[in-house]
């Protein structure tokens, strides 16, 4: 590592930052009697010195949404814009609200269409200022996911932030306005999701040094000081330690490896790692 990619631009309020992860369990499981298994690996995670999310499938919220324990927050994994009404198949905020959850995902790639979705994908003003802005309007804390496919990252950092401040841009009003406790940023390169393939924790200290810089010149130096970036994109138990010790890795958004008992291990090492 080069030293100015293993330092923060801003070393001092990395500590003052609480880690974060978060488990995306996606279309997953496919039964409901797997359920209290995965919420069970969910509960045995440490939340003393951690805020730790989930988000089950939209059809599981409503069974699973009241069996976390206190500090593991029940995230849905999208939401509409618009609110309650004639939108069929949508999650809207005020029904999150309504259900006591402080917390929704938004932007995850597989939304913006990496999955192969033969509709339009969901655009950065969607997800960045619509969805953001209706979701914090409504009391809610947003995890805004972004990040590049390889084809960017084969070009390099350059590229890379070009991508990431475009997912960005459509939402800095927002952070001006609600600042960094209704925010946090996940930044999850494509190439890395659901493949093995993880980024290096130079790759990721470089990019989320990059993102807070970017932050910095357009919110604040405030928000990108406390504004908390995570790591997504095969992010295990094996992984966490070396990710988690880069000082603008603040946590990390786990598809796979939050269907297993080892998500308690991933808590517990990026604690440490940070401690
Ligand atoms: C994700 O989809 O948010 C993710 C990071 O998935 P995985 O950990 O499986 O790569």
């Amino acid at each position: 590592w080069s030293s100015d990619v293993c330092s923060s631009d801003l070393e001092n309020a990395t500590m003052a930052r609480r880690p974060i992860v978060g488990g995306n369990w996606k279309c997953n499981p496919a039964k409901v009697s797997e359920l209290d298994g995965l919420v069970a690996n969910m509960n045995t995670c440490d939340t003393a010195n951690c805020d730790v999310y989930v988000c089950p499938s939209p059809l599981h919220v409503g069974i699973v949404y009241q069996k976390f324990n206190k500090g593991v927050y029940c995230a849905p994994q999208n939401c509409n814009f618009k609110g309650t009404g004639a939108y069929t198949g949508e999650m809207c905020a005020e029904q999150m609200v309504d259900m006591g959850m402080e917390w929704c995902l938004i932007g995850h790639s597989e939304r913006r269409g990496e999955f192969g979705l033969p509709t339009p994908a969901e655009s950065s003003k969607l997800i960045a200022d619509t969805k953001m802005g209706y979701l914090l309007k409504a009391g809610m804390k947003v995890i805004l996911a972004i990040g590049e496919p390889l084809p960017i990252r084969e070009k390099g950092i350059e590229a890379v932030m070009e991508v990431c401040k475009e997912n960005l841009a459509p939402g800095i009003p927002h952070m001006k306005e609600y600042g960094a406790e209704k925010i946090v940023i996940a930044y999850e390169p494509v190439w890395s999701i659901g493949t093995g393939v993880t980024a290096s924790p130079e790759q990721a200290q470089e990019t989320h040094k990059a993102i807070r810089a970017y932050l910095a010149e357009a919110v604040s130096e405030e928000f990108a000081a406390a504004v908390r970036i995570q790591y997504g994109g095969s992010a295990n138990a094996k992984n966490a330690a070396a990710l988690g010790a880069c000082p603008d890795v603040d946590g990390f958004l786990v598809g796979g490896a939050s269907l297993k008992p080892e998500i308690k291990d991933i808590v517990d090492l990026l604690v440490a790692a940070k401690a």
